[in-house]
């Protein structure tokens, strides 16, 4: 079972993130990184906001992950969501990787529990679509 009804619109790779969403595909969960100057990067995008390179490779994030922040959603905007109800929205925080963050859900935390900073685990759930999205839970 998914942390969002399966009814949920999953994500449409475009051409800049399709080789993130390739690798989450795999259950891997990437960060461009620039070949460059060594910045990371995400969400995906053609040039290094650092040093304006086109190039970079994809790199695999470490289990690293951490609460950056978060928001409870009491309303849900589509018609869907009613079941979830309250869900969380977290920003994942990646600090050995330039402290990327990723927007995403904490799928094992109630509301009330959820606290800035605290360490988190990757986990991977297919939505209606019948991809793979990255999801996270508490890290002991
Ligand atoms: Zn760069």
């Amino acid at each position: 079972m998914s942390y969002l009804p399966a009814e949920i619109p999953g994500p449409e790779p475009l051409f800049d993130d399709e080789g993130f969403w390739a690798a989450c595909q795999e259950r891997r969960l990437c960060f461009q990184h620039c070949t460059a100057c060594g910045h990371f990067r995400h969400p995906p995008r053609p040039v290094c906001p650092k040093c304006k390179s086109f190039k970079f490779q994809w790199t695999e994030a470490a289990d690293e992950g951490e609460l950056f922040s978060f928001t409870v959603v009491h309303h849900g905007a589509h018609p869907a969501i009613g079941p979830a109800l309250p869900y969380n929205i977290a920003i994942v925080r990646y600090p050995s990787f330039d402290d990327v963050r990723v927007i995403s859900n904490v799928v094992d935390v109630a509301p009330e529990d959820l606290r800035i900073g605290m360490p988190l685990s990757l986990l991977w759930e297919r939505c209606g679509n019948g991809m793979l999205v990255p999801r996270y839970k508490r890290r002991e």
